[in-house]
Formats: structure tokens, C-alpha cells, sequence
């Protein structure tokens, strides 16, 4: 069976304590490969590699680091179906998806960084008569990323991206669940001319090598994205150490229905953004509230396409949703479908597992479920199940809608359908969230501010944010 090595020191490293993880195809339930459990030893070894190439990377022109990191780009755009199939293998969604997005996005998260770097600039004050402040910006030095399984590379590289860009080491640690196009990149930065002990790439567990990351004195930083309860045990170590940290978290996204809204289009996206990767985007819409006047027409619509949705194996180009990313997450999802059938929810579609012919009989594949008739306020609206999961919600008046979007701990993201451009101004302005898309849904320009309020996360990535975030400024005063 394949065995994944770590990524240190621009080597491929068996882990120091030869201690191997089982990784799972979700699909068929099989293990396919081991990688490694990597431990503080690692984490030692690829945190000297990195202070030997600090003072190599940093120093480079900006121009010389943007040409790696277009290089890197161009290196997964040569190699992308073996990226694609490999996203698609570790984490169980459709192909055509992961050529779609995944691949796609993490191609142009490189290039887009590679490219930002070069117009980054900081600020100066003039203060009349007296001098001039001047502000400069300067990296870190060696920073932790540390990323979740739904979105592998992409997200992964939406955060090795920048760090790299604006001249820091990284140590990374993709999620153990998904650890395939992470372990793939090393080569791909090696043969981009990324010197040495630029960029290290660790697998394992998170309570372990995760936690020696975030604990290793001599990492400055640790962006982060992943769970609200995991991202919570990071700030807290992360702060009495006075690191700085980004941390994009969990959420449970409203979608907001008006009756006026251009139906058709609201019926596709909503699809879409209820069930795109099995439900396993932060960003999906979970809690769809619909205008009491469209309800019923919306439900069975809804319904029916949803009851169309192709579950199938993920090679299958008409699969609509592939497998979930892991048995315990599909016992998850399920428990929640059962605590929303006791808190009296009914199951318009969906609501079980399915089971496909061999060689995917022991797949985690769940049918994507709509359920209706629960409170705003009960746990199944509250509490983040991350599948293929979805809850209707009549509304009457806005200031209702807004109250009860704005009810859980999160404030990632939401969705409003209208077609009142006042409206969707002051509804927007009164959601609590980082993101909101007015008439779509998960339209990204790279530039912008990404991430949440509230349990949601702390700080933003993307753009001018995150080039901000890697950078430590330092103000100086010049008298006149
Ligand atoms: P987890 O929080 O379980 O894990 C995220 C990463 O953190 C993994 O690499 C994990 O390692 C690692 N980790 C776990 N414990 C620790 C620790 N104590 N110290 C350091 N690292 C640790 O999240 P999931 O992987 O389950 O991802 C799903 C979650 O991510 C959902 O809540 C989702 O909403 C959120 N998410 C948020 C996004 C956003 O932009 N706001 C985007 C995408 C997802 P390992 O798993 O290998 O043990």
C-alpha cells in the first residue's frame, strides 16, 4: 500500500517516529494509503529547515518569489488530472466537481497572490510641517496554515498562497481525511524552484502535530481554518503565546427567499447551494426561509428537483453528489436528521443513507434531505451538520427574517433573493455575517474580504487581507 511522506526541507521524509494513519476512500469505505502520524519531532525538524531558508526567501525580490509561485500555478495546471482524480479519490466528491472547482481555484489562488505581491503597498502619513510616517511591511517569518478536508487544495492553498508570497516559511498541515494533492505539491513546489525549507508539508493528526504547530515558539503566526470548537482550543494556546491568528470557522448559513425573486434562477442556485460537495462548504446555505406567499409553490418545486438529484459514485459524470467525507462525519449528519425527526421535524425527501452496487456498497453516501415544520430557534437551526442538509422555514415579515437569520452563534454567510434593490440594501446591512450574496451565490473575487463575524472566525483572508495579515508593519517617523 502507498505510503505518504511528509514534505521537509524540499525532501520527501518517511515521519521520525514511523508511525502510520489508515486513509479511507470515501467512496468505496477502503483504506488506499497510509500517511504519516507525524509528531513535535517533525515539526522540530521542518521548523529548522524552515529558519535555515528564511533569511534566503525573504530576501528575495518580490519579482523572483512571483515567478515560483507562477511557476507552482503552471505546475498543477500541467499535472490537473492527476490532481483532480486525487482530490476526488481522498474526499468523495463528483469529478466533474472537483475539474470544475477544486483544481481550477487552487491553480488561481497561486497565480492570483503571485501576482498581488507585486502591487502591495504600504501607506505614509505626512504630518505638515513636522515629518513623515512611512510605514513598511515585512513577513513574519515562518507561519503555521492549518486546513480542513472539504475543500483540499483550495483551501489550502488559499492560505500557503499569500504566506508564501509575502516572503515567509511555512509549516502546513492539510486535514488527516484528505491529505492526497497536499502530499502532491511538495514536487510541484520543488520543481517551481521553490528553495528548501520554503514551504514544509506535514500530515497527521491535528491533537497532535496540529497542536505542536500552533505550540512551536518559533511560528509567529497560524492561519487556520476548520471547526469552531477546534478553531477556539487554537486561539486560546495562540494568544498566550501572542501569535497572530486567522481563524475561518464553522457556520449555518441563512438563505433568504423573497417573493418577488426571479424564481428560476433562485431554484437552481439554491440547489446548488444546499448541496454542492455533499453539503461540505462553509458556505452553504443550510437554513432556507421562504416568503410565506411562495412557500408552498418553492416546496414543491424544490422538492421535486432535489428528488432528481443524481447520489452516485464519484467517477459517474452525472453524479450531482458524491460521498461524504468519512464514516464518522456520515454518522454525524445522520444523528443530526434523527435529533431534527425528534424535535418533530418531517422529512420531505431524503433523510438515509444509500447504498450503491459494489465496489461502492461500503460508501458514506446519504441522499441530500429537506426538512420542514421546525422552530428557528431549535437545535437542528442551530447547530452547524455540515451534509447534504437542508430545513425550510416560512417567513411573513422581513424584521422576522432578519431576527431569525441573525439567531445562531455563526455569522459566516448569506443569501438573499429579491428583486427590491432597497431591500436587499438594508436586509444586507442587518445580517450579522462576513459574506453576502444578493441573487447568487459562492460568486469569489479573489480581492475581496473573506471570512465571518461572531463564531465564525476572526480577521479575513483574500486580497489586500491577507498579504495584511502575513506581514508584520513597522511605522517610522522622519522629522522635517
Ligand atoms: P476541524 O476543526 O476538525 O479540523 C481542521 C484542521 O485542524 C484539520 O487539519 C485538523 O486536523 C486540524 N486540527 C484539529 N484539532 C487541532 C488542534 N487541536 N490543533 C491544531 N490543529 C487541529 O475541521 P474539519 O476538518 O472537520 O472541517 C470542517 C469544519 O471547517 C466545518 O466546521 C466548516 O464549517 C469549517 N470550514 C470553515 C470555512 C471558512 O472559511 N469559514 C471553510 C471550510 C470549512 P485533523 O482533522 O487532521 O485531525
Amino acid at each position: 500500500m502507498e505510503k505518504l511522506k511528509n514534505f521537509i526541507n524540499g525532501e520527501y521524509r518517511a515521519p521520525i517516529n514511523s508511525q502510520y494513519l489508515e486513509n479511507f476512500e470515501p467512496s468505496t469505505g477502503e483504506v488506499y494509503s497510509l500517511i504519516p502520524n507525524s509528531s513535535k519531532e517533525d515539526v522540530d525538524l521542518a521548523v529548522k529547515s524552515a529558519e535555515e531558508a528564511f533569511p534566503i526567501w525573504s530576501s528575495m525580490s518580490k519579482e523572483q518569489r512571483s515567478n515560483i509561485l507562477i511557476n507552482l500555478s503552471k505546475g498543477i495546471e500541467a499535472r490537473s488530472e492527476e490532481f483532480i482524480n486525487a482530490e476526488s479519490k481522498d474526499n468523495g466528491k463528483p469529478v466533474s466537481l472537483a475539474r470544475s472547482v477544486d483544481i481550477p481555484r487552487s491553480i488561481a489562488n497561486f497565480h492570483f497572490f503571485a501576482t498581488a505581491i507585486l502591487h502591495f503597498a504600504s501607506e505614509s502619513h505626512n504630518m505638515e510641517g513636522l515629518g513623515i510616517n512611512y510605514t513598511i511591511r515585512k513577513p513574519i517569518g515562518i507561519v503555521g496554515c492549518i486546513s480542513p478536508w472539504n475543500l483540499p487544495l483550495y483551501l489550502f492553498s488559499w492560505k500557503i498562497a499569500p504566506a508564501l508570497a509575502s516572503g515567509n516559511c511555512v509549516i502546513a498541515k492539510p486535514s488527516e481525511v484528505t491529505p492526497y494533492t497536499a502530499y502532491l505539491l511538495g514536487q510541484v513546489a520543488k520543481d517551481a524552484g521553490l528553495p528548501p525549507g520554503v514551504l514544509n508539508i506535514l500530515h497527521g493528526e491535528g491533537n497532535l502535530v496540529g497542536d505542536s504547530i500552533v505550540k512551536h515558539p518559533s511560528i509567529k503566526a497560524i492561519s487556520f481554518t476548520g471547526g469552531t470548537a477546534t478553531g477556539s482550543i487554537i486561539a486560546q494556546k495562540a494568544a498566550s503565546m501572542f501569535k497572530k491568528t486567522s481563524l475561518e470557522l464553522g457556520g449555518k448559513n441563512p438563505n433568504i427567499i423573497f417573493a418577488d425573486c426571479d424564481f428560476e434562477l433562485m431554484i437552481k442556485t439554491t440547489l446548488r447551494s444546499s448541496f454542492a460537495n455533499q453539503g461540505q462548504i462553509c458556505l452553504c446555505g443550510s437554513r432556507i426561509f421562504v416568503e410565506k406567499s411562495i412557500y408552498h409553490k418553492f416546496k414543491e418545486e424544490f422538492v421535486k428537483q432535489v428528488d432528481n438529484l443524481l447520489v452516485s459514485n464519484p467517477a459517474d459524470p452525472n453524479a450531482k453528489l458524491g460521498s461524504v467525507v468519512s464514516k464518522p462525519h456520515m454518522n454525524k449528519i445522520l444523528s443530526h436528521i434523527k435529533i431534527a425527526k425528534e424535535e418533530g421535524g418531517k422529512i420531505l425527501t431524503g433523510g438515509n443513507q444509500v447504498k450503491l452496487d459494489k465496489p461502492y456498497d461500503k460508501g458514506y453516501y446519504i441522499r441530500p434531505t429537506v426538512i420542514e415544520g421546525l422552530s428557528f430557534d431549535c437545535k437542528t437551526n442551530q447547530e452547524e451538520i455540515f451534509g447534504p442538509v437542508v430545513t425550510l422555514i416560512p417567513f411573513e415579515k422581513e424584521d422576522d427574517v432578519i431576527m431569525m437569520a441573525n439567531s445562531t452563534e455563526y455569522g459566516l454567510s448569506a443569501t438573499i433573493w429579491t428583486s427590491d434593490l432597497k431591500r436587499a440594501h438594508r436586509v444586507s446591512n442587518q445580517l450579522q455575517v462576513g459574506l453576502v450574496w444578493i441573487n447568487s451565490w459562492l460568486v469569489r473575487d479573489l480581492r475581496t474580504p473573506f471570512g465571518g463575524m461572531k463564531s465564525s472566525g476572526m480577521g479575513r483572508e483574500g486580497g489586500w487581507e491577507a498579504l495584511r495579515f502575513f506581514t508584520e508593519p513597522k511605522n517610522i517617523f522622519i522629522k522635517y
